[in-house]
């Protein structure tokens, strides 16, 4: 199987996940051209559980893996990972991670713009190793949004949905100057 295939994957475990009323991600732990585990998303608001399909994966293989192979493999993921899946994902030994959504792309999807954060290197200074690679059929990845919590709705739609709240956001945030300067950093 090659790079595609293992992302094609991930979107089947996604869009699974989604069916199932969960989030729409999925990821797969590839060593040596062989899947070794497989995790979707089960998270649950209302229950605060966090339940995300890297960290799933990154649970399911913990201490059942040696470091060397664990060195040596690769995270695939549906979507670039949130940072608190970055820390897991570092934690567990895994030094590649391919995603298919970039983190771009996926911000037409939530509230907030996405954030340029240099992560490869935040994480080498802290001695780190982890590269992050991707996109892989980011286009396809995000069709995979279509089955989010197990209603389908045309992408186009959810794009269009999420940019009024984003435009309501901005006219919000540009409100009240005053506002403004009653934040946690405003005596700073
Ligand atoms: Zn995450």
């Amino acid at each position: 199987m090659d790079r595609e295939q293992f992302m094609k994957r991930c979107y089947e475990l996604a869009i699974r996940a989604g069916k199932k009323g969960f989030d729409t991600f999925g990821a797969v732990l590839v060593h040596n051209g062989e899947i070794l585990e497989e995790a979707e998303n089960t998270a649950d608001w209302s229950k605060g559980i966090f339940g995300h399909a890297e960290f799933n994966l990154v649970h399911q293989c913990a201490n059942r893996y040696p470091d060397a192979v664990l060195k040596e493999s690769t995270l695939y993921t549906s979507c670039a990972p949130c940072e608190r899946c970055l820390c897991a994902i570092a934690s567990l030994g895994v030094e590649n991670v391919v995603f298919g959504v970039s983190y771009e792309a996926f911000s037409q999807l939530t509230p907030g713009d996405a954030v340029p954060v240099d992560r490869e290197g935040l994480l080498q200074k802290l001695g780190i190793r982890m590269k992050l690679t991707g996109p892989v059929l980011e286009e396809e990845g995000m069709h995979v949004f279509e089955w989010w919590g197990g209603e389908y709705r045309p992408l186009e739609e959810l794009i269009a949905e999420m940019a009024e709240v984003k435009a309501k956001n901005r006219n919000q945030a540009g409100l009240p100057q005053e506002e403004e300067n009653h934040g946690p950093l405003s005596d700073h």
